[in-house]
Protein backbone atom coordinates (compact mmCIF):
# COMPACT_ATOMS: atom_id res chain seq x y z
CA UNK A 1 0.00 0.00 0.00
CA UNK A 2 1.55 3.08 -0.93
CA UNK A 3 0.51 6.77 0.95
CA UNK A 4 0.82 9.66 -0.97
CA UNK A 5 1.27 13.25 0.95
CA UNK A 6 0.78 16.08 -0.20
CA UNK A 7 3.30 18.39 -2.24
CA UNK A 8 5.12 20.39 0.78
CA UNK A 9 4.15 18.54 4.07
CA UNK A 10 6.72 19.24 7.22
CA UNK A 11 8.71 16.14 8.37
CA UNK A 12 6.29 16.20 11.36
CA UNK A 13 3.00 15.64 9.37
CA UNK A 14 4.80 12.87 7.53
CA UNK A 15 6.47 11.35 10.92
CA UNK A 16 2.81 11.29 12.17
CA UNK A 17 1.67 9.30 9.36
CA UNK A 18 4.73 6.57 9.27
CA UNK A 19 3.94 6.05 13.45
CA UNK A 20 0.24 5.49 12.62
CA UNK A 21 1.50 2.80 9.62
CA UNK A 22 4.10 1.01 12.62
CA UNK A 23 0.83 1.24 15.33
CA UNK A 24 -0.61 -0.85 12.81
CA UNK A 25 2.13 -3.28 12.49
CA UNK A 26 3.60 -2.55 9.44
CA UNK A 27 7.06 -1.31 8.59
CA UNK A 28 7.16 2.11 6.74
CA UNK A 29 9.64 2.94 3.89
CA UNK A 30 9.18 6.90 2.26
CA UNK A 31 10.58 7.18 -1.25
CA UNK A 32 13.76 8.69 -1.66
CA UNK A 33 14.39 11.79 -3.14
CA UNK A 34 11.25 13.16 -4.36
CA UNK A 35 9.45 16.41 -4.64
CA UNK A 36 6.35 14.64 -3.07
CA UNK A 37 6.89 11.94 -0.19
CA UNK A 38 5.72 8.84 -0.95
CA UNK A 39 5.22 6.39 2.00
CA UNK A 40 5.02 2.64 1.30
CA UNK A 41 3.12 0.35 3.95
CA UNK A 42 4.82 -2.99 4.16
CA UNK A 43 4.10 -6.01 5.68
CA UNK A 44 1.96 -9.03 5.31
CA UNK A 45 -1.73 -8.27 5.98
CA UNK A 46 -1.82 -4.95 4.28
CA UNK A 47 -3.96 -6.57 1.83
CA UNK A 48 -6.21 -6.78 4.97
CA UNK A 49 -6.55 -3.02 6.55
CA UNK A 50 -9.02 -0.21 4.65
CA UNK A 51 -7.38 2.20 2.88
CA UNK A 52 -9.16 5.04 4.92
CA UNK A 53 -7.46 4.58 8.33
CA UNK A 54 -4.42 6.29 6.47
CA UNK A 55 -6.66 8.50 3.78
CA UNK A 56 -7.85 10.32 7.21
CA UNK A 57 -4.25 11.66 8.52
CA UNK A 58 -3.61 14.98 8.25
CA UNK A 59 -1.30 15.52 5.01
CA UNK A 60 -2.09 12.55 2.93
CA UNK A 61 -3.10 12.99 -0.18
CA UNK A 62 -4.32 9.51 -1.56
CA UNK A 63 -3.87 5.92 -0.32
CA UNK A 64 -3.38 2.98 -2.93
CA UNK A 65 -2.56 -0.41 -2.86
CA UNK A 66 0.32 -1.78 -5.31
CA UNK A 67 -1.16 -4.80 -7.26
CA UNK A 68 2.21 -5.76 -8.44
CA UNK A 69 4.10 -8.14 -6.13
CA UNK A 70 7.06 -6.04 -6.21
CA UNK A 71 6.95 -2.80 -4.05
CA UNK A 72 9.74 -0.69 -3.47
CA UNK A 73 11.31 -1.35 -6.78
CA UNK A 74 7.93 -0.26 -8.76
CA UNK A 75 7.57 2.99 -10.66
CA UNK A 76 4.00 3.23 -7.99
CA UNK A 77 5.95 3.94 -4.88
CA UNK A 78 8.92 6.01 -6.70
CA UNK A 79 7.70 8.13 -10.49
CA UNK A 80 11.11 9.46 -10.91
CA UNK A 81 14.20 7.34 -12.26
CA UNK A 82 16.92 6.02 -10.18
CA UNK A 83 20.12 7.30 -10.80
CA UNK A 84 22.67 5.12 -9.15
CA UNK A 85 25.93 7.10 -7.81
CA UNK A 86 28.69 5.86 -7.17
CA UNK A 87 31.62 7.81 -7.08
CA UNK A 88 31.11 10.15 -9.31
CA UNK A 89 29.75 8.08 -11.91
CA UNK A 90 25.80 7.83 -12.60
CA UNK A 91 24.06 4.74 -13.64
CA UNK A 92 20.65 5.31 -14.84
CA UNK A 93 20.88 8.41 -16.14
CA UNK A 94 21.37 10.08 -19.75
CA UNK A 95 25.17 8.89 -19.94
CA UNK A 96 25.52 5.13 -20.63
CA UNK A 97 27.61 3.62 -18.82
CA UNK A 98 29.95 0.94 -20.08
CA UNK A 99 31.28 -1.86 -17.87
CA UNK A 100 34.08 -4.18 -19.11
CA UNK A 101 36.86 -6.54 -18.23
CA UNK A 102 37.37 -10.06 -18.03
CA UNK A 103 35.07 -12.50 -16.66
CA UNK A 104 37.47 -14.00 -13.78
CA UNK A 105 40.69 -11.89 -12.74
CA UNK A 106 43.53 -14.11 -13.68
CA UNK A 107 46.43 -12.44 -13.61
CA UNK A 108 47.82 -9.00 -12.41
CA UNK A 109 49.37 -8.47 -15.87
CA UNK A 110 45.41 -9.49 -17.46
CA UNK A 111 43.61 -7.52 -15.27
CA UNK A 112 45.60 -4.53 -15.70
CA UNK A 113 45.82 -4.45 -19.23
CA UNK A 114 42.14 -4.82 -19.14
CA UNK A 115 41.82 -1.77 -16.93
CA UNK A 116 44.03 0.34 -19.12
CA UNK A 117 42.25 -0.44 -22.24
CA UNK A 118 38.88 -0.19 -20.49
CA UNK A 119 39.82 3.84 -19.04
CA UNK A 120 41.33 4.57 -22.56
CA UNK A 121 38.35 3.88 -24.43
CA UNK A 122 35.84 5.60 -21.68
CA UNK A 123 34.48 2.50 -19.93
CA UNK A 124 34.12 3.90 -15.94
CA UNK A 125 33.52 0.48 -13.87
CA UNK A 126 36.32 -2.59 -14.28
CA UNK A 127 34.44 -6.21 -14.29
CA UNK A 128 36.46 -9.28 -12.77
CA UNK A 129 35.16 -12.22 -11.14
CA UNK A 130 37.26 -12.98 -7.94
CA UNK A 131 34.62 -15.51 -7.01
CA UNK A 132 33.27 -17.53 -9.99
CA UNK A 133 30.08 -19.56 -9.84
CA UNK A 134 30.89 -22.56 -12.01
CA UNK A 135 28.99 -24.93 -13.07
CA UNK A 136 31.29 -27.80 -12.70
CA UNK A 137 33.02 -27.94 -9.61
CA UNK A 138 36.24 -29.11 -11.47
CA UNK A 139 36.20 -25.70 -13.46
CA UNK A 140 38.46 -22.41 -12.55
CA UNK A 141 36.73 -20.96 -9.57
CA UNK A 142 38.51 -17.63 -8.83
CA UNK A 143 41.33 -16.44 -7.14
CA UNK A 144 39.10 -15.31 -4.30
CA UNK A 145 41.07 -12.44 -1.62
CA UNK A 146 43.88 -12.68 -4.06
CA UNK A 147 41.88 -11.54 -7.17
CA UNK A 148 40.30 -8.61 -5.52
CA UNK A 149 43.06 -7.27 -4.22
CA UNK A 150 44.41 -6.53 -8.33
CA UNK A 151 40.91 -5.83 -8.90
CA UNK A 152 41.57 -3.52 -6.27
CA UNK A 153 45.40 -2.40 -7.68
CA UNK A 154 43.93 -1.92 -11.44
CA UNK A 155 41.46 0.64 -9.64
CA UNK A 156 44.83 2.75 -8.09
CA UNK A 157 46.07 2.37 -11.28
CA UNK A 158 42.92 3.95 -13.52
CA UNK A 159 40.67 5.36 -11.24
CA UNK A 160 37.80 2.63 -12.25
CA UNK A 161 35.35 1.80 -10.10
CA UNK A 162 35.24 -2.19 -9.84
CA UNK A 163 32.30 -4.63 -9.65
CA UNK A 164 33.01 -7.88 -8.69
CA UNK A 165 30.51 -10.88 -7.83
CA UNK A 166 29.70 -12.00 -4.49
CA UNK A 167 28.55 -15.25 -3.77
CA UNK A 168 27.92 -16.28 -0.55
CA UNK A 169 26.30 -14.28 2.11
CA UNK A 170 29.85 -15.12 4.63
CA UNK A 171 31.87 -13.02 1.98
CA UNK A 172 29.94 -9.80 1.93
CA UNK A 173 32.25 -8.23 3.97
CA UNK A 174 35.17 -9.10 2.21
CA UNK A 175 34.06 -8.25 -1.39
CA UNK A 176 32.21 -5.06 0.16
CA UNK A 177 35.89 -3.89 1.51
CA UNK A 178 37.40 -3.80 -2.48
CA UNK A 179 34.40 -3.83 -4.69
CA UNK A 180 31.95 -0.41 -5.38
CA UNK A 181 29.48 -2.62 -7.04
CA UNK A 182 28.66 -5.61 -5.88
CA UNK A 183 26.80 -8.55 -8.26
CA UNK A 184 24.69 -10.95 -7.43
CA UNK A 185 24.98 -13.29 -10.26
CA UNK A 186 22.02 -15.25 -11.80
CA UNK A 187 22.49 -18.22 -9.95
CA UNK A 188 21.62 -16.32 -6.90
CA UNK A 189 19.02 -14.03 -7.72
CA UNK A 190 16.59 -16.01 -5.66
CA UNK A 191 19.46 -16.74 -2.80
CA UNK A 192 17.18 -14.34 -0.14
CA UNK A 193 19.81 -14.44 2.48
CA UNK A 194 22.27 -13.57 -0.01
CA UNK A 195 20.06 -10.77 -0.79
CA UNK A 196 19.23 -9.53 2.86
CA UNK A 197 23.34 -9.42 3.66
CA UNK A 198 24.11 -7.55 0.48
CA UNK A 199 21.32 -5.16 0.90
CA UNK A 200 22.81 -4.38 4.47
CA UNK A 201 25.92 -3.70 3.57
CA UNK A 202 25.15 -0.28 1.98
CA UNK A 203 27.27 -0.72 -1.27
CA UNK A 204 25.60 -0.22 -4.49
CA UNK A 205 24.56 -3.69 -5.99
CA UNK A 206 24.19 -5.29 -9.56
CA UNK A 207 21.32 -7.55 -9.45
CA UNK A 208 21.14 -9.96 -12.60
CA UNK A 209 18.32 -11.43 -13.72
CA UNK A 210 18.02 -15.06 -13.26
CA UNK A 211 17.84 -16.88 -16.41
CA UNK A 212 14.52 -18.83 -15.27
CA UNK A 213 12.81 -15.84 -13.81
CA UNK A 214 10.08 -13.90 -14.80
CA UNK A 215 10.26 -9.99 -14.90
CA UNK A 216 8.01 -10.04 -11.97
CA UNK A 217 10.07 -12.43 -9.68
CA UNK A 218 13.27 -10.47 -10.56
CA UNK A 219 11.97 -7.50 -9.52
CA UNK A 220 9.99 -8.42 -6.48
CA UNK A 221 13.80 -10.23 -5.30
CA UNK A 222 14.75 -6.23 -5.93
CA UNK A 223 12.84 -5.28 -3.14
CA UNK A 224 14.97 -7.66 -0.87
CA UNK A 225 17.82 -4.85 -1.22
CA UNK A 226 15.75 -2.14 -1.51
CA UNK A 227 14.07 -2.89 2.03
CA UNK A 228 17.33 -2.28 3.54
CA UNK A 229 17.38 1.05 2.80
CA UNK A 230 19.48 0.39 -0.21
CA UNK A 231 18.25 2.50 -3.36
CA UNK A 232 21.54 1.91 -5.44
CA UNK A 233 20.28 -1.10 -7.12
CA UNK A 234 21.18 -1.46 -10.69
CA UNK A 235 19.26 -4.35 -12.80
CA UNK A 236 20.95 -6.74 -15.07
CA UNK A 237 19.32 -8.30 -18.11
CA UNK A 238 21.81 -11.28 -19.22
CA UNK A 239 19.78 -13.74 -21.27
CA UNK A 240 17.26 -16.44 -20.49
CA UNK A 241 17.17 -19.77 -21.17
CA UNK A 242 14.18 -20.62 -23.81
CA UNK A 243 13.65 -23.23 -26.13
CA UNK A 244 16.11 -21.57 -29.30
CA UNK A 245 19.72 -22.49 -28.28
CA UNK A 246 21.23 -20.81 -31.08
CA UNK A 247 22.69 -18.31 -28.38
CA UNK A 248 24.24 -19.62 -25.19
CA UNK A 249 20.61 -17.76 -23.80
CA UNK A 250 18.20 -15.42 -25.26
CA UNK A 251 18.95 -11.85 -24.60
CA UNK A 252 15.43 -10.58 -23.50
CA UNK A 253 15.76 -7.55 -25.12
CA UNK A 254 11.96 -6.83 -24.63
CA UNK A 255 12.71 -7.05 -20.99
CA UNK A 256 14.29 -3.34 -20.77
CA UNK A 257 11.39 -1.50 -21.96
CA UNK A 258 8.90 -3.34 -19.98
CA UNK A 259 11.39 -2.74 -16.65
CA UNK A 260 11.73 0.71 -17.70
CA UNK A 261 7.85 1.09 -17.91
CA UNK A 262 6.97 -0.53 -14.24
CA UNK A 263 10.20 0.21 -12.22
CA UNK A 264 12.02 3.29 -11.22
CA UNK A 265 15.61 1.24 -11.11
CA UNK A 266 18.54 1.44 -14.16
CA UNK A 267 18.51 -1.49 -16.21
CA UNK A 268 21.96 -2.27 -17.86
CA UNK A 269 22.76 -5.57 -20.24
CA UNK A 270 25.19 -8.22 -20.38
CA UNK A 271 25.20 -9.34 -23.73
CA UNK A 272 28.56 -11.61 -23.37
CA UNK A 273 26.39 -14.38 -21.46
CA UNK A 274 23.54 -14.12 -23.62
CA UNK A 275 25.77 -14.52 -26.36
CA UNK A 276 28.17 -16.92 -25.44
CA UNK A 277 30.19 -16.13 -28.34
CA UNK A 278 32.18 -13.45 -28.96
CA UNK A 279 30.95 -12.83 -32.78
CA UNK A 280 27.27 -11.89 -31.36
CA UNK A 281 28.20 -9.62 -29.01
CA UNK A 282 28.83 -6.07 -30.48
CA UNK A 283 24.75 -7.11 -32.33
CA UNK A 284 23.20 -8.04 -28.54
CA UNK A 285 25.14 -5.02 -27.20
CA UNK A 286 23.86 -2.71 -29.77
CA UNK A 287 20.47 -4.24 -29.33
CA UNK A 288 20.48 -3.63 -25.55
CA UNK A 289 21.32 0.06 -26.00
CA UNK A 290 18.93 1.24 -28.24
CA UNK A 291 15.65 -0.84 -26.54
CA UNK A 292 16.87 2.00 -23.77
CA UNK A 293 19.39 0.21 -21.40
CA UNK A 294 21.54 2.20 -19.09
CA UNK A 295 24.82 0.41 -19.57
CA UNK A 296 26.46 -3.36 -20.60
CA UNK A 297 28.09 -5.27 -19.11
CA UNK A 298 30.58 -7.02 -21.56
CA UNK A 299 33.55 -9.68 -21.08
CA UNK A 300 36.99 -9.16 -22.53
CA UNK A 301 40.14 -10.84 -22.42
CA UNK A 302 43.89 -9.97 -23.72
CA UNK A 303 43.98 -13.35 -24.76
CA UNK A 304 40.10 -14.97 -25.70
CA UNK A 305 42.31 -18.37 -26.26
CA UNK A 306 43.39 -18.54 -23.33
CA UNK A 307 41.28 -17.41 -20.93
CA UNK A 308 40.17 -19.63 -17.72
CA UNK A 309 36.20 -18.84 -18.08
CA UNK A 310 34.14 -17.72 -20.67
CA UNK A 311 37.00 -17.37 -23.39
CA UNK A 312 34.33 -18.03 -26.35
CA UNK A 313 32.27 -14.64 -25.20
CA UNK A 314 34.98 -12.65 -24.72
CA UNK A 315 36.10 -9.68 -26.92
CA UNK A 316 39.39 -9.26 -27.98
CA UNK A 317 40.99 -6.10 -27.59
CA UNK A 318 40.65 -4.75 -30.84
CA UNK A 319 36.83 -6.18 -31.15
CA UNK A 320 35.98 -4.28 -28.17
CA UNK A 321 37.83 -0.99 -29.34
CA UNK A 322 35.36 -1.50 -32.44
CA UNK A 323 32.65 -1.80 -30.67
CA UNK A 324 33.26 1.37 -28.29
CA UNK A 325 33.45 3.20 -31.46
CA UNK A 326 30.23 1.75 -33.15
CA UNK A 327 28.40 2.79 -29.78
CA UNK A 328 29.40 6.11 -29.23
CA UNK A 329 27.96 6.64 -32.57
CA UNK A 330 25.05 4.48 -31.74
CA UNK A 331 24.39 6.45 -28.76
CA UNK A 332 25.00 9.71 -29.83
CA UNK A 333 22.14 8.76 -32.87
CA UNK A 334 19.71 7.91 -29.67
CA UNK A 335 20.47 11.53 -28.16
CA UNK A 336 22.61 9.46 -25.41
CA UNK A 337 26.11 9.89 -25.05
CA UNK A 338 28.82 7.71 -23.47
C1 LIG B 1 29.41 -13.01 -14.56
O1 LIG B 1 29.00 -11.93 -14.96
O2 LIG B 1 30.58 -13.18 -14.21
C2 LIG B 1 28.48 -14.16 -14.46
C3 LIG B 1 28.84 -15.28 -13.85
O3 LIG B 1 27.30 -13.95 -15.05
P1 LIG B 1 25.87 -14.63 -14.77
O4 LIG B 1 25.64 -14.60 -13.29
O5 LIG B 1 24.95 -13.74 -15.55
O6 LIG B 1 25.92 -16.01 -15.34
MN1 LIG C 1 31.60 -14.99 -17.52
Amino acid sequence: MIIEMEKGVDEETVQRVVERVKKKGFDAQLSPGQEKVTIAVLGSGTGKVDTQIFEVLPGVKKVFRIESPFKLASRDFKKENTIVKVDGVEIGGNKIVIMAGPCAVESEEQILSCARLVKELGGKVLRGGAFKPRTSPFSFQGLGEEGLKLLALAREETGLLIITEVLASEDVNLVAKYADILQIGARNMQNYRLLEAVGKSGQPVLLKRSFAATLEEWLTTADYLLRENNSNVILCERGIRTFGNSTRFTLDVGAVPVVKRFSHLPIIVDPSHAAGYFGYVAALAKAGIVAGADGLLVEIHPCPQEALSDGAQSLTFSDFSRLMKELKALSAAIGREI
